[in-house]
């Protein structure tokens, strides 16, 4: 009688353990039905044998051991126990998040290919040969014989007379090849520019083992096929690769691309729109080593891949690689740990590194390579301030960028009116003399929180009464930022009658039809302004866009969030980096009260790195990250005194036990404190080297875990935690 290990995804840091008459070894890594409570569960053997937590009678027998689906390997179990060690998750709930859904339930999932790789059968040899009428068949086959091959039958499909695929099969003229083995020669590929060919040759030089590259390359480098060349290097080795982007809604056209590439490779889609059935296929498929990409967003990263040879992680910036929920990783962060578990290099691509990123590139820690300059001859947009302090707005609108919407409405070209909400947190300021309202304890600005009609710092806590003038000039008409933007798609609408206004923003997007629905109307030149949040950030050619006007930057400059003004610059570069890709000059205005402000000066010049060095500075001077190292504890529950009572108990708790450099700041309710009915308050905790801090966590975390609580009351840590 063995006993079997199981991870379950309960909110409790233990494995269960359960008797199995027929379990041996190769059991472990395997999906198991066992009894919990009066239930059932799905949960995943990770261990077997050894001495059993109670005694033997007591232990209850599994119920079923899913045999069906080959079991996840050693590797595999060591990232998620990685993930759950790292961000003191229990290790049930990273092996749920990490498997696809339908994998735990079904018992035994396909692998088959959907779409089988084809080659030219020797019936089809002999028909080339034979004297036979002309026909669509023939010509299909006759095209495909002066080619390299195999071919998906997707690609096949897809070409002029592809139609006739089907035939050729039923004829027995092509049949499914087996395995592609070295057969993955790239499809037609530009000439690479001598920056891409430099960073393909400097990372394939370095022997793709592991090693974690920044690829620093303006937007339009061409980072895209840098990626590509080094998949197919990667691929001639028989090797899989990973491909991580931020957001698959956003990215129809990169896994288009990918596919006509690499017509032979299997490439696989891994996200959460899918439905069950296919992400647990396509997981299948990376597990058994018969998918050749994967690429997907940061869930991929638990791709089981027994043939990995290289990661590529796309807009490594972006703050969707972090879960904001549940297990709270980081996939860009997951993705380097895994090159270096599996020896291979892990390259992390972005016109606007993360700071964290880039100060490693600086201390060496990763290698550069950089695209300095764009890949098709298209100058970078001209990036102009509209000072807005002397001036009336119009709903937010200032005349500068009326007159310039005005122009492009009568030349035919596009704008788009950028709205920068992200980063908006409630900072007091002041519109006569720039006083903001800044926490006289430590460097961060206090929020306002109009529920209360307090001023509170997120960082120490610290509160106190909103003033009722500037309490620096006196001014009366002191005002949270961002307020008045929500109207500025209407006002537009009013303002240019005559114009198509759109709005492109998550709403519009909800789904990725919706989305392609309207990158296509865009495309088409079927808009004239378009009104976006921050979706409009991200990689697309619009070659018709010559004009962003960026309204409700300011509030960033200020926000309580230190990595606001790191996320508005990336934003606004981004952005910036829509206009005049194609062969009309871009501009972007942003309209601000402080033209004068450094990061908007690095902005016109597109210094990133100038921006970097000061931007890191400061938080060098503060002691914010990277310089120190973060996590939080959260709380929520109907009322707020709980959550807060919580994390007051929660930081005696830690105080027992902090070692000597560890910072506890006074639990503070979260800027948006009521969420789904419910009160959240957190508790920063800080230090300045990540040892120390991980240690102090785990010891913290089992402690936490005994303390009763009312039955109300949720926590969850959230380890490197980006919104603080
Ligand atoms: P990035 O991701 O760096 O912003 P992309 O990969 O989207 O840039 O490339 C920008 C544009 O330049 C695309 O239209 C792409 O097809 C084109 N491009 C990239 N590399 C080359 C090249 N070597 N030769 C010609 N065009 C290229
Ligand atoms: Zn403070
Ligand atoms: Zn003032």
């Amino acid at each position: 009688m063995a006993i079997v290990r199981v991870a379950l995804p309960i909110p409790l840091p233990q494995a269960f353990d359960y008797t199995a008459a027929d379990a041996g070894v190769g059991d472990v890594g395997r999906c198991v039905k066992v009894p919990f409570g009066r239930g059932e569960r799905t949960g995943l053997i990770v261990g077997i044998g050894g001495e059993a937590g109670v005694e033997l009678a007591r232990i209850k027998p599994v119920l079923h051991i899913q045999r069906g689906v080959p079991a996840l390997p050693a590797d595999w179990l060591e990232l998620v126990s990685f993930v759950a060690r790292y961000y003191h998750a229990p290790l049930g709930e990273v092996v749920a998040l990490a498997l696809p859904p339908g994998l735990r339930r079904a018992d035994g999932v396909s692998d088959e290919d959907e779409d089988p790789l084809l080659g030219v059968a020797p019936k089809g040899g002999e028909a080339l040969c034979a004297a036979r009428r002309a026909s669509r068949a023939l010509a299909l086959l006759q095209a495909l014989a002066a080619e390299p091959g195999p071919w998906r039958r997707s690609v096949i499909r897809a070409r002029e007379g592809g139609e006739a695929v089907g035939e050729l099969l039923r004829r027995g003229w092509l049949e499914i090849v087996a395995d592609p083995g070295a057969r993955h020669e790239a499809g037609a590929q530009p000439l690479a520019t001598p920056e891409q060919a430099a960073a393909v040759d400097a990372i394939v030089g370095a022997g793709m083992r592991f090693r974690p590259w920044l690829l620093h390359g303006v937007t339009g480098s061409g980072k895209t096929e840098v990626y590509l060349r080094l998949a197919a290097h990667a691929l001639a080795q028989g090797r899989q690769v990973l491909m991580l982007v931020p957001e698959i809604a956003l990215t129809p056209q990169l896994e288009q691309r990918v596919a006509q590439r690499f017509a032979a490779a299997n490439v696989v889609s891994l996200h959460s729109a899918l439905a069950d059935g296919a992400r647990s296929r396509g997981f299948v498929q990376a597990l058994s080593g018969r998918a050749d990409i994967v690429l997907g967003t940061r869930l991929a990263v638990f791709a089981p891949l027994p043939r990995l040879g290289l990661i590529l992680v796309d807009e490594e910036h972006d703050a969707s690689y972090k879960q904001q929920e549940g297990v709270r990783y980081s996939a860009r962060d997951v993705a380097v740990w895994r090159g270096r578990q599996r020896d291979v290099p892990v390259v992390l691509g972005s016109a606007t590194p993360s700071l964290e990123s880039w100060f490693h590139a600086r201390s060496e820690r990763y290698a550069l390579q950089r695209l300095s300059r764009r890949a098709v001859a298209a100058t970078l947009p001209a990036v102009r301030c509209i000072d807005t302090r002397r001036t009336k707005l119009d709903e937010g609108l200032s005349p500068a960028l009326h007159v310039a919407i005005t122009q492009r409405l009568e030349r035919g070209e596009q704008s788009l009116v950028f709205l920068n909400r992200r980063g908006y947190a409630p900072v007091l300021s002041c519109p006569s003399c720039g006083w903001v309202s800044r926490c006289p304890h430590c460097s961060a600005n206090l929020v306002v929180h109009l529920a209360d009609r307090r001023l509170r710092c997120h960082h120490c806590g610290c509160d106190g009464p909103i003033p009722h003038a500037c309490p620096s000039c006196g001014d009366q008409d002191i005002q949270p930022f961002g307020r008045g933007t929500q109207r500025i798609e209407a006002r537009l609408a009013e303002l240019f009658p005559q114009a198509r206004v759109l709005r492109v923003d998550r709403d519009a997007a909800r789904t990725r039809s919706q989305w392609e629905t309207l990158l296509d109307t865009i495309a088409a030149g079927e808009a004239d302004i378009l009104v976006g949040t921050q979706m409009m950030a991200k990689g697309h050619d619009f070659p018709k866009l010559t004009l962003v006007g960026v309204v409700g930057a300011d509030a960033s400059l200020h926000a309580a969030d230190f990595r606001a003004p790191e996320r508005l610059f990336q934003q606004l570069m981004q952005v910036g980096g829509r206009a005049g890709r194609g062969a009309l000059p871009g501009e972007v205005l942003i309209q601000t009260e402080y033209p004068m402000h450094p990061l908007y000066l690095h902005l016109a010049k597109h210094d990133f790195d100038a921006f970097a060095r000061m931007a890191l500075q400061e938080r060098r001077a503060a002691g914010f990250p990277p310089f120190t190292h973060q996590a939080m504890l959260r709380a929520d529950a109907p009322a707020l005194e709980d959550a807060v009572e919580f994390l007051r108990h929660a930081r005696r708790l830690a105080e027992e036990r902090a070692p000597a450099g560890l910072r506890l700041y006074d639990p503070v309710p979260m800027r948006m404190t009521r969420l789904a009915r419910r009160e959240r308050a957190q508790l920063l905790v800080e230090a300045d080297h990540r040892g120390p801090l991980q240690a102090f966590l785990a010891e913290w975390v089992a402690v936490l875990y005994r303390q009763r609580t009312a039955r109300e009351l949720r926590w969850q840590l959230d380890v490197d935690p980006l919104e603080v």
